[in-house]
């Protein structure tokens, strides 16, 4: 998932509705304008609060708890997104991980009703609720973060037992539910090297994905990674456009 550039705790400007109401999605940030988290689509993007797994890389890690209070509350984010429409064509629910939140399907649904497609950003860490809202969902970016078959790799990654079992099962709903979808992996060299990445690469295509995105891992010290020529060497590059229909490196 992408920074939450406009979350609350990095910007002041991203705090259009500080009261909280009870029962609500809990919103931890808002983005109000994106052309790059739903493809072909300009979005706003609802950064969800929560997220069950720590990984090293994690890009929104004062999104990872899920505080008492909320820093925005989602009937005011609504009320903003229906005074949007016209102006924006999707939402998109990110975090954190929006699947862990049990409105997220309500929220979901009240944004359709305004017209806007509807994005999810997901690390596949709750297939049930994943399987209870991808028919509202018209495109998912699902992150895969190691090779399904490597649960040890996959389980340092995100600092939680289990979770390779939980990503192969949202892949599977995603395959065979989802309007639309991109698989995405970030190459961080502390975790993956080429050859674990054919291997995770291996892993989709047997299972029937199409649509694959690299993403190079940024940080502080490398914002941009294309600059400092870091990721995968061009003969592991050029196996990977072999194995998918769309395959991007960014
Ligand atoms: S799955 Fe990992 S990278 Fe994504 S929000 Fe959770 S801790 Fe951060």
């Amino acid at each position: 998932m992408r920074d939450a550039a406009l979350s609350p705790a990095r910007h002041a400007d991203a705090q259009p509705h500080p009261r909280v109401a009870p029962a609500e999605l809990r919103v931890g940030g808002l983005s109000r304008f994106s052309s790059v988290d739903f493809p072909g689509r300009l979005s706003a993007v609802v950064f969800v609060q929560g997220c069950p797994w720590r990984c090293g890389y994690c890009h929104n890690p004062h999104l990872q708890r899920r505080a008492a209070a909320a820093p925005l509350s989602w009937s005011g984010t609504r009320d903003w997104l229906r005074r949007r429409r016209g102006l924006l064509d999707a939402v998109v629910f990110s975090g954190g991980e929006p699947t862990v939140d049990p409105l997220l399907g309500t929220a979901m649904a009240e944004a359709r009703a305004m017209g806007f497609a509807v994005g999810l950003h997901t690390a596949g860490t709750h297939p049930r609720r994943l399987h209870e809202v991808v028919r509202l969902v018209d495109w998912i970016g699902l992150d895969v973060k190691a090779p399904l078959r490597d649960a040890a790799l996959y389980d340092r990654i995100t600092g939680r037992r289990g979770s390779a079992h939980r990503v192969a099962e949202s892949l599977d709903i995603v395959l065979r539910q989802a309007r639309d979808y991109e698989v995405r992996s970030t190459f961080d060299s502390a975790f993956l090297d080429d050859a674990a990445l054919l291997d995770l690469a291996d892993d989709l295509s047997a299972r029937g994905v199409r649509s694959f995105a690299l993403q190079r891992a940024r940080s502080p010290e490398r914002p941009d990674p294309a600059a400092a020529r870091c990721g995968p060497t061009p003969p592991t590059l050029d196996a990977l456009r072999r194995r998918f229909a769309a395959f991007v490196l960014r």
